[in-house]
């Protein structure tokens, strides 16, 4: 059974580490990043601890 990690919320449900039955990750830390040379909205950041699930 996945653990949540309170401090760190997503809701990612295609990760293997996301905790299924709540929105949080189950990991002690993540990396992020961004694939960007100049980010500048949330949306050029990347979880980059990310698995796919299947
Ligand atoms: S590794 Fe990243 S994408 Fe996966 S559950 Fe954790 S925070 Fe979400």
């Amino acid at each position: 059974m996945d653990r949540p990690n309170k401090s760190i919320q997503c809701s990612v449900e295609q990760c293997a580490h996301h905790c299924s039955d709540c929105d949080y990750c189950s990991l002690d830390t993540v990396k992020i990043g961004t694939h960007e040379c100049d980010p500048s909205v949330e949306q050029c950041t990347d979880c980059l601890s990310f698995d796919a699930k299947y």
